[in-house]
């Protein structure tokens, strides 16, 4: 979202300017602590009589965090108390969002959160904390990053100022230690220096940018026009992944239902997706035991979509009010799309695993053996089929093997036959292997060397006893990862109709493997 402050000194001027700002930006920040004898409510309806959805934000920079650009005289400090009294009217009036230092205390900060609680108001509070002179150490910016959280900040804001290029690194690696904490952080540096940060930040998740009407004056040094930030975004968004951002003011919110759910990694892969494609809503994981609860949940909070994992992705289909016919061959529901208040079961864990593999071999006239006969081999059997593929099922319950073989009208086999199937492409759907049981597999390693390529839908670890079994044998291997960040790229797809940004996704989600490997 870019938001574009006023700093008007005269109420007649910062009238103009708000309603300019809201018509050009998706947030406006009134900056109180400039704008002299500012009156808030003929402020905040001038703003938004201009532009109805525009988020108001407001502000009283204490002096000693206040930045003073060429030009600009520092203006008057507001005492304390009076600061507090014009955003607890900020709160009364029901702007979107107030923003209060760190500095002032967590008795300040707890007094308008209180407000907020007691009015039942809509209003966030952002915790802010400004460096006019310098960057400190990313250490440094982590502990005040910590301490604004600890307040239960709704938005954390730190803007230090840049002396050097690379200072913009360390608020673009604080945005990064943010979002992976889940918290939502307006971070950039001010000064010239800092310009890139301006620029990049928004494109690695941070909440706000902040710009300048043409015409208008800057409240920090280093602030781009609108015009300029709008044509930089579009350009670098384009260059990285080919997609044009757009920024809703509403925000929608994605959820997944399972349980358990601690340890997915659906949350950190969503929300760096959601942030690269400027769209303002979080995605969180909801470890539930009761589906259809959890689908009136949906309904009620008008959650605009959901994923589903184990163990519901069957019970949730008769919850929804209707089944795409991919779902509903399938039996089983892994995305709902909320459809203006109609919920609709999707399943892209089979588009998924079918790109992955078209990633290894072709599909169409070959065979492939799968291993299992759960809801994952259900996925890739049907997927197989309906891109003219041959699947053949190869179950250690020989009663389930048969039922899906049956279903799908296709061969079944009992796992010592493996050894004589000559196929395409082995795909493993069985957990053998996974995370912690890492030291085995599904198929002894030289039964791997009849395949020319293997597939692990496993992606934790990484690299599967499978994996490296195949790989040693010279089999060409694809791995889990390549189904997971490609099911959730679908569902991106289909909650916002974009392409989603599947080269981020699958470095996220890699890293965070990577670590994990390693300890
Ligand atoms: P499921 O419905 O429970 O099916 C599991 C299948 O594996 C069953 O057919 C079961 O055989 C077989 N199996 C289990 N333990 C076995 C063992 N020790 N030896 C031989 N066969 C065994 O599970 P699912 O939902 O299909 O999920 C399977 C795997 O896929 C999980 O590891 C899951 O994390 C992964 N997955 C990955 C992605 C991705 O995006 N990469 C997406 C979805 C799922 P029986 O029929 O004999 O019980």
């Amino acid at each position: 979202m870019i938001c574009i402050p006023v700093t008007e000194r005269t109420q007649c001027a910062a009238l103009r300017s708000a309603a300019a700002a809201a018509q050009a930006a998706d947030a406006v920040e009134l900056r109180m602590d400039i704008i002299e004898d500012g009156d808030l409510p003929r402020l905040i309806d001038a703003a938004r009589r201009a532009a109805p959805r525009v988020r108001i934000v407001v502000t009283c920079r204490r002096k000693d965090e206040r930045a003073v650009p060429d030009g600009v005289q520092p203006s008057r400090e507001m005492t304390k108390k009076a600061k507090m009294a014009l955003l607890e009217q900020a709160i009364a009036l029901e702007a979107d969002f107030v923003d209060i230092e760190l500095a002032e205390g967590v008795r300040a900060i707890g007094r308008l959160q209180s407000l907020i609680r007691r009015r039942q108001g809509k209003t966030q509070v952002i915790v802010s904390w400004h460096d006019t002179a310098k960057t400190p150490s990313l250490a440094k910016l982590r502990e005040i990053f910590a301490a604004c959280v600890r307040t239960g900040a709704d938005v954390v804001k730190i803007v230090p100022t840049a002396r050097r290029a690379d200072d913009n690194l360390k608020v673009l690696a604080l945005i990064r230690h943010a979002r992976w904490r889940g918290v939502r952080i307006i971070a950039m540096c001010m000064g010239e220096a800092g310009q890139q940060s301006r620029v990049l930040a928004p494109l690695r998740g941070s909440f706000l940018a902040f710009a300048v009407l043409p015409s208008g004056r800057k409240s920090a040094p280093g602030q781009l026009s609108v015009s300029t930030m709008r044509g930089l975004e579009r350009l670098l968004q384009d260059g990285l992944s080919g997609i044009r951002p757009r920024f809703s003011p509403g925000g929608p919110a994605f959820v997944l239902l399972g349980n358990p759910v601690a340890h997915s990694l659906s949350p950190l892969m969503h929300n760096e997706a959601l942030a690269a494609m400027g769209i303002d809503g979080h995605y969180s994981a909801f470890c539930v035991t009761d589906p259809a609860a959890a689908v009136a949940g949906i309904r009620g909070l008008n959650i605009r979509g959901a994923s589903v994992t184990l163990p519901f992705k069957t019970a949730v289909a008769g919850c929804l009010d209707g089944l795409s016919a991919d779902a509903a061959a399938l039996g089983a529901v892994n995305t709902i799309v909320n459809e203006r208040g109609r919920l609709i079961g999707h399943n892209t864990d089979w588009v998924g695993l079918l790109q992955a593999l078209r990633e290894g071999t072709d599909i169409a006239g070959q065979t492939f053996v799968i291993l299992g006969a759960g809801g994952t081999a259900r996925a890739a059997v049907y997927g197989i089929k309906k891109e003219g593929g041959r699947p053949v099922i190869v179950n250690r319950t020989p009663e389930k093997g048969r039922l899906l073989a049956a279903a799908f009208d296709c061969p079944c086999y009992p796992p010592e036959a493996l050894g004589k199937i000559r196929a395409r492409a082995l795909i493993n759907t069985t957990p053998v292997g996974m995370t912690p049981r890492i030291h085995e597999s599904p198929v002894p390693a030289k039964t791997l060397a009849h395949f020319p390529v293997v597939m692990d839908v496993i992606y934790n670890p990484l690299a599967t006893r499978l994996l490296k079994d195949a790989k040693a044998q010279g089999c060409r291997i694809v791995s889990g990862l390549e189904m997971f960040v490609r099911q959730g790229a679908a569902q991106l797809k289909l909650w916002t109709g974009r392409e989603a940004p599947l080269a981020l996704m699958r470095a996220v989600v890699r890293e965070r493997l990577e670590t994990l490997d390693n300890g």
